[in-house]
Protein backbone atom coordinates (compact mmCIF):
# COMPACT_ATOMS: atom_id res chain seq x y z
CA UNK A 1 0.00 0.00 0.00
CA UNK A 2 1.41 3.42 -0.64
CA UNK A 3 2.50 5.79 1.63
CA UNK A 4 0.57 8.68 1.56
CA UNK A 5 -2.54 5.99 2.63
CA UNK A 6 -0.88 4.17 5.40
CA UNK A 7 -0.18 7.62 6.92
CA UNK A 8 -4.20 8.42 6.54
CA UNK A 9 -5.25 4.90 8.07
CA UNK A 10 -2.99 5.33 11.39
CA UNK A 11 -4.79 6.80 14.74
CA UNK A 12 -2.34 8.34 16.10
CA UNK A 13 -3.90 7.90 19.41
CA UNK A 14 -4.69 11.42 20.53
CA UNK A 15 -7.63 13.52 21.63
CA UNK A 16 -7.09 15.11 18.13
CA UNK A 17 -6.84 11.93 15.98
CA UNK A 18 -6.73 12.61 12.37
CA UNK A 19 -8.58 9.55 11.78
CA UNK A 20 -10.71 9.59 14.46
CA UNK A 21 -11.88 13.29 13.34
CA UNK A 22 -12.48 12.20 10.17
CA UNK A 23 -14.81 9.75 10.50
CA UNK A 24 -16.90 11.87 13.25
CA UNK A 25 -17.39 13.96 10.33
CA UNK A 26 -18.41 11.48 7.74
CA UNK A 27 -20.98 10.08 10.65
CA UNK A 28 -21.83 13.75 11.90
CA UNK A 29 -22.43 15.71 8.35
CA UNK A 30 -22.04 12.72 5.07
CA UNK A 31 -24.15 10.16 6.14
CA UNK A 32 -27.26 11.95 7.42
CA UNK A 33 -27.16 14.09 4.10
CA UNK A 34 -26.69 11.30 1.80
CA UNK A 35 -29.65 9.60 3.00
CA UNK A 36 -31.47 12.60 2.89
CA UNK A 37 -30.55 13.63 -1.01
CA UNK A 38 -32.18 9.46 -1.70
CA UNK A 39 -34.95 10.58 0.09
CA UNK A 40 -35.27 13.84 -1.52
CA UNK A 41 -34.67 12.91 -5.26
CA UNK A 42 -36.47 9.75 -4.67
CA UNK A 43 -33.59 7.24 -5.35
CA UNK A 44 -32.92 3.69 -4.24
CA UNK A 45 -31.35 3.79 -0.38
CA UNK A 46 -27.86 4.03 -0.21
CA UNK A 47 -27.18 5.27 -4.05
CA UNK A 48 -26.08 8.51 -3.13
CA UNK A 49 -23.89 6.56 0.19
CA UNK A 50 -22.63 4.07 -2.69
CA UNK A 51 -21.93 6.60 -5.71
CA UNK A 52 -20.87 9.12 -3.47
CA UNK A 53 -18.08 7.20 -1.82
CA UNK A 54 -17.03 5.62 -4.78
CA UNK A 55 -16.75 9.66 -6.73
CA UNK A 56 -14.44 10.55 -3.44
CA UNK A 57 -12.45 7.81 -4.39
CA UNK A 58 -12.06 8.33 -7.94
CA UNK A 59 -10.77 11.53 -7.16
CA UNK A 60 -8.08 10.36 -5.45
CA UNK A 61 -7.40 8.00 -8.89
CA UNK A 62 -7.29 11.00 -10.41
CA UNK A 63 -5.18 12.46 -7.93
CA UNK A 64 -2.75 9.51 -9.32
CA UNK A 65 -3.26 6.87 -6.18
CA UNK A 66 -3.10 3.81 -7.72
CA UNK A 67 -6.40 1.56 -7.56
CA UNK A 68 -5.00 -0.93 -5.89
CA UNK A 69 -3.89 1.57 -3.14
CA UNK A 70 -6.92 2.49 -2.66
CA UNK A 71 -8.73 -1.51 -3.12
CA UNK A 72 -6.42 -2.11 -0.03
CA UNK A 73 -6.87 0.97 2.13
CA UNK A 74 -10.71 0.32 1.47
CA UNK A 75 -10.58 -3.05 2.51
CA UNK A 76 -8.73 -3.14 5.80
CA UNK A 77 -11.11 -0.02 6.75
CA UNK A 78 -14.63 -2.50 6.22
CA UNK A 79 -12.47 -4.59 7.91
CA UNK A 80 -11.98 -2.33 10.89
CA UNK A 81 -15.31 -0.86 10.44
CA UNK A 82 -16.97 -4.80 10.35
CA UNK A 83 -14.74 -6.03 13.72
CA UNK A 84 -16.09 -2.80 15.24
CA UNK A 85 -20.18 -3.00 14.57
CA UNK A 86 -19.58 -7.06 15.66
CA UNK A 87 -17.84 -5.52 19.11
CA UNK A 88 -21.02 -2.87 19.46
CA UNK A 89 -23.60 -5.48 18.58
CA UNK A 90 -21.90 -7.97 21.31
CA UNK A 91 -22.87 -4.99 23.80
CA UNK A 92 -26.23 -4.54 23.29
CA UNK A 93 -26.04 -2.51 19.92
CA UNK A 94 -24.68 0.80 18.64
CA UNK A 95 -24.95 3.85 20.73
CA UNK A 96 -27.89 5.71 20.37
CA UNK A 97 -28.68 9.11 19.63
CA UNK A 98 -24.78 9.95 19.71
CA UNK A 99 -24.92 13.42 17.70
ZN1 LIG B 1 -8.12 7.74 16.01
Amino acid sequence: MSKILEDLLEHDLSDDCPVCRAQDIVDAALVPAAAAWETRNELPRYSVALHGAAALLAAMMEDGVPREAIDGALGQLLDEIEQQLSEDSAMGGPPQGTA
